[in-house]
């Protein structure tokens, strides 16, 4: 897309003491970002109208047919903790995903042993591994792995990679969270990350666009387990904030690995 002005300068040229200028200006990338902010707003709109409007039905209906039906007051009122939860859990999204896009030109600098840092990760999901019959593995060399990052954000990338698996791998799937900086296809200075699950996999043609924001393979099976649909894109602001590259492969039968290389 092109922005064309058109300007007359007078005192040049031949015409009528004057000369006219034609100025092209590409303006594709202002149009592509401005249509991004617009598709992101309706987005952010239609995730927070849908709880919202099932509070609304449900204020209505304890105010009025169920005004004086205690077990239906009960379970009314656990719908809407649920449904309120979820708008929370997409507003705390919103705010992590604004952060770590406005600090990605700021690089980490802490020290930490990502071996332990993993091992503190996979110990936070234990609980909800349990509740789905879902076993977890971690596999880490002896030795501490030193890398530079931001401790909290990188528990965010792992324990998001290990919560999907276990949310979307269904049960009794085996989770395999496996560091290595021996790889030969890893440079020498880099470490890799694998999350990998045995679980149902993802269907390849959406692989693209899996980091986008609100992308969901299954839109009532994420909502079910608690998405927001920005799991991923936060995931992939935080690597690349750490300098790093992240692969997803998968295979509907065989399940899913996603794969994190950092640099040391
Ligand atoms: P959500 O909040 O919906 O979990 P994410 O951005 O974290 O959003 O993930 C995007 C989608 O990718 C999910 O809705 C799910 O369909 C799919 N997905 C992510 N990880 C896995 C996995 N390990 N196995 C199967 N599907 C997955």
């Amino acid at each position: 897309t092109f922005e064309v002005c058109l300007r007359y300068i007078p005192g040049i040229g031949a015409v009528n003491g004057g000369a006219a200028l034609v100025s092209l200006t590409d303006i594709t990338e202002r149009e592509q970002a401005s249509q991004m902010r617009r598709d992101f707003v309706a987005n952010v709109s239609h995730e927070l109208r849908t709880p919202l409007t099932a509070l609304m039905g449900f204020i209505e209906t304890l105010r009025g047919p169920a005004r004086d039906d205690a077990t239906a007051r009960e379970r009314f009122l656990e719908i809407m903790q649920g449904e309120a939860n979820r708008m929370n859990r997409l507003v705390g999204d919103l705010l992590s995903l604004n952060r770590v896009e406005s600090e990605e030109r700021v690089r980490p600098r802490e020290q930490l042993d990502l071996g332990a840092h993993l091992a503190s990760t996979l110990k936070s999901v234990e609980p909800v591994a349990q509740a789905k019959e879902v076993s977890l593995a971690l596999e880490v060399p002896q030795t501490p792995t030193l890398v530079t990052g931001d401790p909290d954000q990188l528990q965010q990338v792992f324990t998001n990679l290990v919560e999907n698996a276990i949310k979307y791998g269904g049960n009794q799937v085996l989770v395999r969270l496996s560091l290595s900086d021996r790889d030969p296809a890893v440079r020498a200075a880099a470490v890799r990350v694998q999350v990998i699950d045995n679980g149902a996999g993802i269907d390849p043609i959406h692989l693209p666009r899996l980091t986008e924001r609100f992308y969901r393979v299954d839109t009532h099976r994420s909502r079910e387990q608690g998405g927001t649909g920005l799991g991923l894109a936060i995931v992939k602001h935080i690597v690349n904030r750490h300098r790093g590259r992240m692969r997803v492969e998968s295979s509907a039968d065989k399940g899913t690995t996603f794969t994190v290389i950092l640099p040391r």
